[in-house]
């Protein structure tokens, strides 16, 4: 069977048509790809600072007290709840709430290893210190009424470690105003990378977590 020229054309007409969809069908699927190639090396950064964060991980702030079985503290899901002191804005941490309502009380622990970054006043943490971890966290520990000692930037300081008491320290420009709020420990976690110099980060699932690795200690 001979095929006519006619058809000849048609058939190369059709071969032409499949080709081109082909063609259209790989273009729109590598261009996809390439959409999503961003998003996914984000995801996977993000992925690596919160790891960050598990990695260096230890011990509770607070530690159970072997003489006061009434010493506790509770702790709720606060994230970014408002908070008006100097402005309206979301609160960037935790708040341990102790169950014995003394400044001073309760001593407060190193969750990790790291390096005292920030010590002394703010006005909103009060006396407060920051310690950046091994793997490059930054964990804020805000309204202690005192410091366990006199704390230089740059000290080495390790899990477990006492760095001051729980109190009711901030909200004021003048160094040690205290009684503004409720004695708590106000604890913050923060990442940073390359392009992100400062990520505050819900501390509440990491405390969940550490609760049940809580260092005994002598107080009451
Ligand atoms: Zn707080």
């Amino acid at each position: 069977m001979r095929l006519s020229t006619a058809s000849y054309g048609l058939l190369l007409i059709c071969v032409c048509l499949i080709i081109r969809l082909e063609l259209s069908w790989l273009t729109a699927y590598s261009r996809r790809g390439q959409a999503e190639a961003p998003a996914a090396e984000q995801a996977r950064e993000y992925y690596e600072l919160y790891e960050n964060i598990w990695k260096d991980l230890v011990y509770f702030p607070i530690p159970e007290s072997t003489e006061d079985p009434e010493a506790e503290v509770s702790f709720e899901n606060s994230w970014m709840f408002e908070r008006t002191y100097g402005g309206s804005y979301g609160h960037e941490g935790t708040d341990l709430m102790p169950s014995v309502e003394k400044s001073g009380y309760y001593p407060v622990l190193s969750m990790t290893d790291g390096v005292v970054e920030n010590i002394g006043w703010l006005e909103k943490g009060g006396w407060r210190i920051g310690i950046r971890s091994v793997h490059d966290v930054y964990f804020y520990y805000a309204h202690l009424s005192s410091y366990a000692e006199e704390f230089r930037k740059g000290d080495v300081v390790s899990a477990g470690q006492l760095l001051g008491y729980m109190g009711d320290t901030g909200y004021g420009k003048e160094e040690g105003t205290t009684g503004q709020f409720p004695v708590h420990l106000h604890v913050g976690i923060y990442v940073r990378n390359e392009e992100i110099p400062e990520l505050a980060v819900n501390p509440y699932w990491f405390l969940r977590y550490l609760e049940q690795h809580k260092l005994k200690y002598s107080f009451s």
